[in-house]
């Protein structure tokens, strides 16, 4: 499968699973380190239909490269962004219910920390449930160049996160490789229903 298949399935599935319903929800994955190329969804598409031809080729600047066409998703900028800052293979961008609610309950301290859970172990170098794991929280914004400008020095400032939310919106994260941000979903999202259901069960939790 090349990279706009191997894209297109995971929208499907991410679609499928509630965390990119409707047009919600972009994906990457980096092609051509240099000069930098990158596989991304198109705009406005309804991820439970994604196919290979709405993936489109983008170089560094967000430019559409041909022989592909059409108009790239909103976000390009923050998944340019997540690229250049960790060096990241691939973005995966979700609109989960419970990252939506997480976001906006607690936006006031900036983050939350998401702590021993055996399921933090899927993360990229963590070893064991005794971690601690920050989870930024950053305003949403329509303003694509704030945000992505936000995004840069939040992850220079703290290059040990996994992924990051944006409020009443969704979860960004990233990966080495698609595999692995595909994984990061899968686990982030684990977590994120975890912490939120917790939470309804114990308020002081
Ligand atoms: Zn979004």
């Amino acid at each position: 499968m090349n990279a706009s298949e191997q894209l297109a399935e995971l929208g499907r599935d991410f679609h499928r699973r509630g965390w990119a319903l409707g047009t919600s929800g972009n994906f990457s994955t980096v092609i051509e380190r240099d000069p930098l190329r990158i596989a991304i969804t198109a705009s406005s598409l309804d991820k439970s239909r994604l196919s290979a031809e709405h993936i489109l080729e983008i170089d560094g600047h967000g430019k559409v490269l041909p022989p592909t066409h059409g108009t790239p998703s909103a976000e390009t900028l923050l998944h340019l962004a997540i690229v250049r800052t960790v060096g990241a293979g691939a973005v995966l961008h979700t609109h989960s219910v419970w990252s939506t609610i997480l976001s906006d309950y607690y936006i006031g301290q900036g983050g939350f920390f998401i702590e021993g859970y055996e399921m933090l172990k899927g993360l990229e170098g963590v070893r064991t449930h005794d971690h601690r794991e920050w989870l930024p929280i950053i305003e949403n914004s329509q303003d694509m160049e704030a945000l992505s400008a936000e995004t840069h020095l939040m992850l220079e400032a703290d290059s040990n996160i996994h992924g990051f939310l944006i409020r009443r919106h969704g979860l960004y994260t990233w990966g080495k490789d698609l595999s692995e941000a595909a994984r990061h979903v899968e686990i982030l999202e684990f977590l994120l229903e975890s912490v939120g259901r917790r939470h309804m069960m114990e308020p002081q939790y």
